[in-house]
């Protein structure tokens, strides 16, 4: 299976041990596969007995064609163990008649990231040496929070890589930035900025695209990367769980082999949900993808319009992990649905104008797959309330959000089918805005939220979150925006 670029260039295609290595094509576009690779009922309903690393190396496999099975089984394995994730990786619990949940949250950061993010250095090593690169990786992260945790347990004494992550110091959650500031590890390294998300962003960007730089890095043996979700890497391991929850509802019996499912995803860049739609392609008997968004609604806009503009307000909400105003991974959406010319145009109008409208073509074909609601801040607490005092069901504000836009698609359209919702942080990691939605008080402070909850709710807070606030503070650094790139080099020389 071979890979080319959204916008056009690989023409020729490269391997998949390429694609994962390099991360953004040649040409700025995104790597996808040539073909998309299908599997059938009986394949299906063999992979229910299947164990959650098994289906994932299956999974894999059809797309990953110059890894061998056993090294993607052995990646899986390690990625996924009882260790990490606890006795299952993605389990699904039931909610009402209606609604099912995927919890995507049992990894050893508490957010969903960590199913992508515990395989793909694994299979980032592996495509080093695959490419026979004999340099060390430096992993060069910006951050709102949820990625730099997930990026950080995920790399941490990984042999030939090192990992530096950048952080907005007032732009993350107490927790987060605990989370952060607390990890261990031989190769890994986190700074403070003093600024917002955009400030480490950009400069983080300003890094890759500095050729003095990677000059210099380059006489140390050492070569920049990423680990953003735009890398094939990041998107893979997502389709399986999609499929690993149909398989368990099959043998629940909630649902018969062969029923079609709607899903509703908590969406920020369009990596989660765009896997959904990879495991639809595959022939996993999906109907509708309910796209859920926040007030950052540029998603619910495009999909009821067909057009797509981020000259919008920005809002900060209380699910900050969807606080985006350009999803990245639409583009590939565009390059299933228009092909690579149309993606290229449209991608360079968004870049010059902040906008771009498809054809009624398009996005009718846009509609026939995906629906696109949104919460306010007042609905996702109203949601986490309802949720908590009718179904004793405890979620986050994310999820929240992917449950509102559930419930409004079943309304809207007197659904009958099982709508699948993806839950994607555990209820834990945003304790102070849960517990101020069930009890409209605020706790003591973030810290004691978690015991707060905890004692509310009797759910058990998880270990990695436990005992946070008395983990060593390893990360204390602050530094100016100017100084990253010094700090970069530091980092790569010792
Ligand atoms: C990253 C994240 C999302 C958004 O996922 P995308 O793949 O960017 O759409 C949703 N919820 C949580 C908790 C996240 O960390």
């Amino acid at each position: 299976m071979n890979f080319i670029s959204t916008r056009g260039a690989h023409a020729e295609g490269v391997s998949s041990a390429y694609a994962i290595k390099t991360g953004l094509a040649s040409d700025g576009g995104l790597f996808m596969p040539e073909s998309i690779p299908s599997f059938g009922e009986n394949e299906l309903a063999s992979l229910i007995s299947d164990s959650y690393p098994t289906r994932a190396a299956k999974i894999l496999s059809k797309f990953l064609t110059d890894y061998t099975y056993e090294e993607l089984l052995c990646d899986t394995n390690a990625a996924y163990s009882k260790e990490k994730f606890g006795q299952s990786a993605a389990p699904v619990t039931k909610v009402d008649e209606n609604i099912s949940m995927l919890e995507l949250w049992h990894g050893p950061t508490c957010a969903f990231k960590d199913m992508a993010l515990q395989i793909m250095p694994r299979l980032f090593v592996r495509a080093i040496e695959k490419c026979g690169e004999k340099k060390t990786a430096l992993i060069l992260v910006a951050t709102s929070g949820d990625t730099g945790k997930a990026a950080l347990e995920g790399y941490k004494d990984i042999d030939g890589t090192k990992i530096k992550v950048f952080y907005p110091v007032d732009g993350v959650s107490r927790i987060q930035k605990l989370q952060m500031q607390t990890q261990e590890g031989k190769n890994v390294s986190v700074n403070g900025i003093v600024g917002n998300f955009d400030d480490a962003q950009n400069g983080v960007k300003a890094i890759f695209s500095d050729e003095k730089i990677r000059k210099e890095l380059d006489s140390e043996n050492v070569f920049l990367s990423s680990a953003n979700s735009i890398n094939w890497g990041r998107l893979v391991p997502q389709i399986v769980y999609y499929v690993s929850a149909y398989c368990d509802m099959v043998k629940s019996g909630e649902i018969k082999m062969g029923d079609i499912i709607d899903v509703s995803v908590p969406t920020g860049n369009f990596g989660n949900i765009f896997a959904c739609y990879i495991a639809k392609l595959m022939g996993l008997p999906i109907g509708k993808l309910i796209c859920a968004s926040n007030m950052n609604n540029v998603l619910t806009d495009f999909l009821n319009r067909g057009v797509y503009t981020k000259n919008r307000q920005f809002y900060t909400t209380i699910s900050p992990s969807m606080d985006i105003l350009i999803s990245s991974n639409l583009e590939r959406l565009l390059y299933v649905l228009t092909g690579k010319e149309k993606t290229r145009k449209y991608m360079d109008e968004l870049s010059k104008k902040g906008e771009y409208s498809l054809t009624k073509e398009e996005f009718d074909l846009v509609k026939e797959n995906f629906a696109g609601y949104y919460a306010t801040e007042e609905e996702t607490m109203e949601t986490i309330k309802t949720l908590f005092n009718d179904k004793n069901c405890l979620i986050d504000t994310h999820t929240a959000v992917a449950v509102k836009a559930a419930k409004d698609y079943i309304d809207e359209n007197k659904a009958e089918r099982k709508v699948l919702v993806v839950s994607t942080a555990s209820p834990y990691k945003f304790a102070n805005d849960v517990f101020r939605a069930i009890t409209g008080k605020y706790p003591e402070n973030e810290i004691s939220a978690l015991t707060e909850l905890q004692t509310l709710s009797n759910v058990k807070i998880p270990a990695p979150l436990e005992n946070l606030d008395k983990k060593s503070v390893l990360h204390t650094q602050i530094i100016e925006k100017t100084q990253m790139a010094d700090a970069t080099l530091t980092f790569a020389k010792n």
